[in-house]
């Protein structure tokens, strides 16, 4: 999708750190990291968010869930555990308007979810 910047980062043409690529799915380093070890989940495919996800096959959700967990363990976060978050609209402060998972690990995280 034109002007979409995870659209952008999967095409290539904005540079990503990445941890992980297939025909369907990018996994790449957050920007501005939220833990010790911050990676993004996101579908090539242009999907707004999680919500309108629900249009899509189980194989693209479970796709991407698939792919998030074996990217944690990849990164060696298996054993201490991580956390896996889509925020969706305002309120979840979505900020970039396509789909993505966070993974979030490497320490212990805040026992708060907002
Ligand atoms: P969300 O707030 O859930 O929409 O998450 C969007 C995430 O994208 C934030 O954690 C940002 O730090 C991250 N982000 C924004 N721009 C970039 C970029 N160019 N490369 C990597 N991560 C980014």
């Amino acid at each position: 999708m034109e002007d979409c910047l995870f659209c952008k980062i999967a095409a290539g043409e904005i540079p990503s750190k990445k941890a992980y690529e297939d025909d369907e799915v990018l996994a790449f380093y957050d920007i501005a990291p939220q833990a010790p070890v911050h990676v993004l989940v996101i579908p090539k495919k242009h999907v707004s968010d999680v919500y309108a996800a629900r249009g899509e096959s189980d194989a693209f959700l479970a796709g991407l869930l698939r792919t998030a967990a074996k990217v944690a363990g990849e990164l060696g976060l298996v054993e201490s555990g991580f956390r896996l978050v889509s925020n969706c609209g305002a309120d979840a402060r979505q900020s970039v308007p396509h789909l993505h998972v966070h993974i979030l690990g490497g320490k212990q995280l805040g026992d708060r979810m907002d």
